[in-house]
């Protein structure tokens, strides 16, 4: 069996004809999913039996998944030259100055020029980065519907919802117990608006990740004889703009973001 060391190695196996007939967008999902030991490399019909003996549908994951992040975001930036990201701009709720493509990331500048490369104002990291590209790529541009729903029932939320909660829901939840500024700097410095909506929370925030991803956080107070819980909610339109991996992805940066702003206000107050 030939040791496979990155998603690019398994890619470089496909056809990259991205026909979806394994279930995945693109043929470099269905390689990130077979590094990850998610899918097995005999889920794609067109692999032949020599490649298949060859590689025997197994993976060896030597990188960190630091190192394998930014191999995703190297092999987004690689797409960019081939849009038209003034169309993308259009289709993405972005601008386009003829140069590079701006889109707010939570109400912060994130700019894409036409060889791939990123500049923002926020601190540029893969837990950014390839949500962002991959919005940029491939959103429908799909507008908001006004109707919520949970991480569960998005497209591929069910396979990826104990790391949702466990790695979303739950820090959000932990922050909002034990910061109660958390809420306040959610819409002074994220560009957060309370929304109006028949979830009967007792705090309830729409933040934009991104311009077509409205993200509704609910949080409920603790009770007599009850705690409190966090619930995080979104468009219906959600998974025609962004796949729920990324979803994911910027979630559980945004979870971490939010952590290190409390502990820093937690460091200042003792
Ligand atoms: S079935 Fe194979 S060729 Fe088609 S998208 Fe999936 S990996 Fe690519």
């Amino acid at each position: 069996m030939t040791r496979i060391n990155s998603p690019m190695e398994i890619f470089k196996l496909l056809n990259g004809s991205n026909c979806r007939a394994c279930n995945e967008k693109t043929c470099m999902a269905f390689a990130v999913a077979v590094f990850k030991e998610r899918r097995s490399l005999d889920e794609c019909p067109y692999i032949d039996e020599e490649t298949l003996a060859e590689y025997g549908g197994k993976t060896e994951k030597p990188n960190t998944i630091d190192e394998y992040m930014a191999e995703a975001v190297e092999n987004l930036k690689l797409r960019i030259p081939g849009i038209d990201l003034s169309e993308a701009a259009g289709r993405t709720g972005a601008d386009f100055d003829g140069r590079k493509l701006t889109v707010r990331v939570m109400g912060k500048a994130f700019c894409i020029d036409a060889e791939g490369n990123l500049s923002a104002d926020i601190h540029i990291n893969a837990w950014v980065a390839v949500p962002v590209l991959n919005y940029v790529l491939y959103s429908s541009g799909a507008p908001a519907s006004g109707n919520w729903i949970t991480f569960r029932e998005l497209k591929g939320g069910p396979e990826r919802l104990n790391h949702f909660q466990q790695n979303c829901e739950k820090p959000f939840k932990r922050i909002a117990d034990s910061y109660p500024g958390l809420f306040r700097d959610m819409l002074e410095v994220f560009s957060g608006r309370h929304a109006d909506t028949h979830i009967n929370s007792d705090i309830s925030i729409i933040l934009y990740p991104l311009p077509l991803l409205p993200v509704l956080f609910c949080y409920w107070e603790p009770e007599e004889g009850m705690g409190s819980s966090l619930h995080i909610f979104f468009d219906k339109s959600a998974d025609k703009n962004l796949d729920s991996e990324s979803i994911y992805i910027m979630l559980e940066g945004m979870a971490k973001m939010f952590d290190k702003i409390a502990e820093r206000n937690r460091s200042k107050q003792s």
